[in-house]
């Protein structure tokens, strides 16, 4: 028979090559290099290093088609957009939205996305990397301000790289006058984190470099992680006991399937995909799938003032999507005086294009986005349908989601409060805040929730492991458990690194106290 390109066995399977599957191989190749780690990932390499970010592909087709190569099964590998739903919904590049399940209960998820390839959405997302704050902060992680500091390690973040762009100075003062009485020092408005390294190309230009699961995963590939894009996990298999023994897996180019025996296996294929793999696996505890909750948005946007635009010399070389001109400033999430995540961002720079507005100077106009936290509720939730499958033959995905009499007063007051910042910037735009609809933050969380205990509320412990799996582990958005209003992933990244230094340690004293060969 021909040789099967998986290998028979690892110590730990990864499963999804985004920013949390990237943490999780670089943490344990770090702290134990010895460890035989492989990650699996049903869509395609996109660039050279595999999982880099898209905005650093030059080429516009090229980079388009890196987008439409993320979109799943039924992207036009050719065309301009990502595909559409028949009643016309679309997602951003590189995501692909949920299919028709996306409304089985309430208002569902309309544009629920995802994104398939290496680096996961994590190859296109704006880079944003807020700490949480207040309640935003899950209170029985004890380390987790040291988590965090790795996972800006790891992330490649820094508020400086873009802060010094045209007008981003003038924009922040103006938000701060406004915004910052009475706020402790690290939560007034500042420049945003952003996984973003400032760089000199060939001819002297600076540029930016924005950071995907390339630089996550640093050089673990070229050290012996494995990396499988275009591999499908079907299914997490368990042994007698109910312990993890390895991995089910198509493979996408030629429909073969196999088995990979590995002792630990980590689920981080986002929160919608990680409780379905759960689900076909037949790990099903009962939060799986609940708590689901996406951040509520509200946008407006702003002409600064003529004043302010002359106090300003035009940097000529701003106005492309990856010029280090996109200045973006952050407005802390605060739970007394401003309970929503405030993003300020020029326009080049923003995940919501605005065609509509009139071509200016670079940096004239700038989007705010303001961001709720969710009431969560168990019933808010994905489910899997065992008699129908999606794209990638798994079982469906089912959503009911609904916003509360909360979400609606949460909205309201994000409206006055994100109109109130944008008087304090200039002349809005629009005669009213635009809210997005549900789904559009692409910050899915709960759906594996972390927990103290085993009290049902919760899919896993701290570190991440399943209750009553032993060898299971899931990763990502999923986990987190708080209501949050900041952007997750640095939060995502520093609990993959949790994980990953457990069993990294566990499997280091596991195999120095096993036979001792
Ligand atoms: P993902 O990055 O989604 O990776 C999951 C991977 O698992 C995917 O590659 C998928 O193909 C793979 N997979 C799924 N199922 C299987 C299976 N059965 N077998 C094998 N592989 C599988 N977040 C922020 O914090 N700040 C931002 O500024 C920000 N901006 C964003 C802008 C955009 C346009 C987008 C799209 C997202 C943005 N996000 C942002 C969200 C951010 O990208 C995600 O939080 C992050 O990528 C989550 O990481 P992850 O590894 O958990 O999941």
């Amino acid at each position: 028979r021909l040789e099967s390109r998986y290998p028979d066995a690892v110590d730990v399977a990864v499963v999804g090559s985004g920013p949390a599957g990237a943490a999780w191989a670089r943490t344990l190749h770090e702290n134990a290099p010895h460890l035989r780690v492989a990650v699996f990932e049903v869509g395609p390499v996109l660039s050279d290093p595999a999982g880099d970010h898209v905005k650093n592909i030059a080429d516009p087709q090229a980079r388009r088609r890196a987008q439409r190569a993320s979109e799943g099964p039924a992207a036009d590998p050719d065309g301009d957009q990502p595909p559409a739903s028949a009643d016309g919904r679309r997602g951003r590049p590189g995501t692909f939205l949920l299919g028709d399940g996306f409304a089985a209960g309430g208002t569902g998820l309309p544009v629920g996305a995802m994104s398939s390839n290496v680096g996961g959405m994590g190859a296109h997302w704006t880079c944003a990397c807020p700490r949480p704050g207040g309640t935003e902060r899950i209170d029985f992680v004890e380390d987790l301000d040291e988590l965090l500091d790795e996972a800006e390690r790891l992330l490649g973040v820094d508020a400086r790289a873009l802060a010094g762009a045209p007008l981003a100075g003038q924009v922040r003062e103006l938000l701060g006058t406004a915004l910052d009485a009475d706020r402790p020092a690290d939560r007034r408005v500042q420049p945003m984190p952003l996984a973003v390294r400032r760089e000199v190309d060939g001819t002297g230009a600076a540029r930016a470099h924005w950071s995907g699961p390339s630089v996550v995963l640093g050089d673990v590939l070229e050290h012996g992680v494995g990396l499988h894009p275009e591999t499908l996990v079907e299914r997490v298999l368990r042994d007698e006991h109910g312990a993890v023994r390895g991995i089910a897996v198509r493979d996408r180019r030629d429909g073969s399937t196999a088995e990979v025996a590995a002792g630990v296996v980590v689920v981080a294929a986002d929160a919608l995909r990680t409780p379905q793999l759960l689900f076909a696996s037949g790990v099903r505890p009962p939060a799986l799938g609940r708590y689901l909750n996406d951040q509520p948005q509200v946008l407006l946007a702003v002409r600064l003032p003529d004043e302010v635009l002359a106090g300003d010399a035009v940097d000529e070389h701003a106005g492309t999507a990856i010029d280090g001109s996109s200045g973006v400033s952050w407005v802390p999430f605060d739970d007394d005086r401003h309970p929503f995540h405030g993003q300020v961002m020029q326009m080049d720079a923003s995940p919501v294009p605005r065609p509509d507005l009139p071509a200016d100077r670079p940096g004239a106009y700038v989007g705010l986005g303001w961001f709720c936290a969710k009431d969560v509720r168990a019933q808010d939730r994905v489910e899997f349908d065992e008699s129908a499958t999606d794209d990638y033959g798994m079982p469906a995905p089912r959503v009911h989601y609904e916003l509360t009499d909360v979400d609606a007063q949460r909205l309201a007051a994000a409206k006055t409060a994100i109109a109130a910042a944008a008087r304090a910037l200039g002349r809005p735009i629009d005669d009213a805040p635009i809210e997005l609809p549900a789904g559009s933050s692409l910050h899915y969380q709960g759906t594996t929730r972390m927990g103290r205990t085993d009290d049902g509320t919760s899919v896993c412990d701290v570190n991440g492991e399943v209750w009553g799996v032993p060898g299971l582990f899931v990763a990502g958005n999923g986990l987190i458990p708080t209501e949050t209003a900041c952007n997750p992933t640095l939060t995502t990244v520093a609990l993959a690194v949790g994980g990953a230094r457990h069993v990294a340690k566990n499997l280091a004293t596991r195999t120095e106290g096993g036979d001792g060969s």
